[in-house]
């Protein structure tokens, strides 16, 4: 079955939606326009019960259907935008300078408003969605703060669904795979105290850069020596700040960076190694070392019958060989993670179609993608909630 007839003639009035929101991103949890505009679509729909300021500004829509008692599923869309500036001379282009919809949240949350429009239409479902559009994707971990306002208990979600586009990938065409499917993220501080001194007296100091520049490549060996090859690991510095005259060695440097990783096993063992290389070379050059490793978002795993019902919905839609259900693994990260640690559920990719990168200033969103990514979530809850 190709995309819903609906759908597409959903995509024009949808896609004015998408390009008004692509105009005024806002960033993190700021994202009060864009949370109003969503709650006031919804309630021109009709959906039976709106729920605003879940996670400090996400806002959920209850869709109840015609058929009978059932389930409730949840679908998921991300508001927020990123803090650069935008090249990419659209029509639509962001109005705010160091502020843009560079990872498509714009079209992900157009997307879902147009399914809930569809979907209180229509109702042919027992049980309910709950559409959940959620602040804070991009670093703030605003899904987590979705979660921990319970969520999924108000709305007695027993399923979760995410979609994110992807470029490079067809417009109509759709990806995921069972188990981890984004990296956990972690951002690791190290502190190097030596001694500074006179550039030409480098034996009467303890030299910080020589030291931090010893740590950046023991670090390497992380990957290279520590993780076994065949499991996935990034341990990147990219940050490496020390010194401020040719002729002083200096007290302090700092290094800073990031660690990825499929495995809660490989995180563990990243994060032990770090501190461990740090407190070996400390001890060797008689400097203090400290290391402060954060933990942000966790693995993104997809499970197993989720994904599946997923995939179905996908090629339901637009045909098997449309559809990967082997798709590689990101070392990008998402907190759609921690819905998928509340409930069972499944993160997809939709073809964004031959455009910039995401993050890239150049980057739009691909709004041929609309009844594709429409028609997903419709037939999604259309079947899983099936009478
Ligand atoms: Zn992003
Ligand atoms: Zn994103």
């Amino acid at each position: 079955m190709p995309i819903l007839n609906r759908a597409a003639e959903l995509q024009t009035e949808v896609t004015e939606w998408r390009r008004h929101l692509h105009t005024k991103p806002e960033l993190l949890f700021a994202v009060e326009n864009t949370a109003a505009f969503v709650e006031n679509k919804l309630r021109e729909f009709g959906v039976d019960e709106i729920v605003t300021g879940l996670g400090r500004t996400g806002v959920v829509g209850l869709i109840k259907g015609n058929l009978g008692e059932g389930r409730t599923i949840g679908m998921r869309a991300d508001m927020d935008a990123l803090p650069m500036t935008e090249t990419s001379g659209k029509p639509w282009a962001s109005t705010t300078a160091g502020k843009m919809h560079a990872c498509g949240h714009d079209g992900h949350t157009a997307m879902l408003l147009g399914a809930a429009k569809y979907l209180a239409e229509t109702r042919n479902f027992k049980g309910a969605v709950a559409v959940i559009f959620q602040p804070a994707e991009e670093g703030g971990a605003g899904g987590h703060e979705m979660v921990k306002d319970g969520m999924m208990e108000r709305f007695a979600i027993e399923e979760v669904y995410g979609m994110h586009n992807m470029p490079g990938m067809p417009v109509g065409q759709f990806g995921s795979r069972v188990g981890p499917i984004m990296a956990s993220t972690d951002e690791f501080t190290i502190t190097i105290d030596g001694r500074g001194g006179h550039a030409a007296q480098p034996h009467k100091t303890i030299d910080p850069i020589v030291i931090g520049s010893q740590i950046v490549t023991a670090l390497q060996t992380i990957a290279s020596r520590s993780v076994d090859p065949l499991f996935s690991v990034v341990v990147s510095v990219t940050k490496f700040n020390a010194g401020f005259a040719h002729n002083i060695i200096p007290e302090q440097a700092l290094l800073g960076g990031t660690v990825r990783t499929l495995m809660p096993e490989v995180r563990d063992l990243a994060e032990h190694r770090i501190k461990q290389i740090c407190e070996g070379l400390g001890a060797a050059y008689g400097a203090k070392i400290k290391v402060a490793y954060a933990r942000n978002y966790p693995v993104t795993v997809n499970h197993r019958d989720e994904t599946g019902h997923a995939l179905s919905a996908a090629t339901n839609i637009a045909g098997e060989n449309q559809v990967s259900g082997d798709l590689d693994p990101m070392m990008g990260g998402e907190d759609f993670s921690y819905m998928l640690l509340a409930r069972p559920g499944a993160f997809i990719f939709i073809g964004n179609g031959d455009t910039a990168g995401l993050h890239n200033p150049g980057y739009d969103f691909n709004d041929e993608a609309i009844p594709h990514g429409i028609s997903y979530w419709v037939k999604l809850a259309e079947m899983r909630l099936a009478a």
